[in-house]
């Protein structure tokens, strides 16, 4: 007897209500199938449809992300060069500059403050 292909199912075991597997496995085979022939872990699976569903939705996602990825650089890149700067990573730096620039800036005006406070405590 031949060794049966294992098909991705997520089926959790069902509750207690409803036992039943799930009528279609992740490739969409159907008919009745035994325990052994379902996992939800894919290092299980010896389905060619299944694996290759998978590997189509995995192709798919990274060329989604990939758009995505590049999306997000045009958008990142057009604020960049708005802004004056020549490209996102110089902007990056000159903003964390600015930024450290102005923490020390607010640190000392806080000292100064609290020191005006201190000398002047009495004419209150
Ligand atoms: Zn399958």
């Amino acid at each position: 007897m031949s060794r049966r292909a294992v098909h991705l199912c997520s089926w959790d075991g069902g509750t207690e209500t409803d036992q039943d597997p799930p009528e279609h496995v992740y490739c969409g085979t159907e008919g009745s199938m035994e325990d052994e022939q379902l996992t939800n872990d894919w290092r299980y699976v010896t389905c060619k449809r299944c694996l290759r569903v998978r590997a189509k939705e995995l192709s798919t996602r990274a060329a989604e992300d990939l758009d995505r990825k590049v999306r997000l650089f045009d958008e990142a890149h057009a604020i960049t060069t708005t802004l004056g700067h020549g490209n996102i990573s110089t902007a990056l730096k000159c903003l964390i500059r600015e930024r450290d620039q102005l923490r020390a800036e607010r640190d000392n005006l806080r000292e100064d403050r609290d020191g005006l406070l201190e000398a002047g405590a009495h004419l209150l």
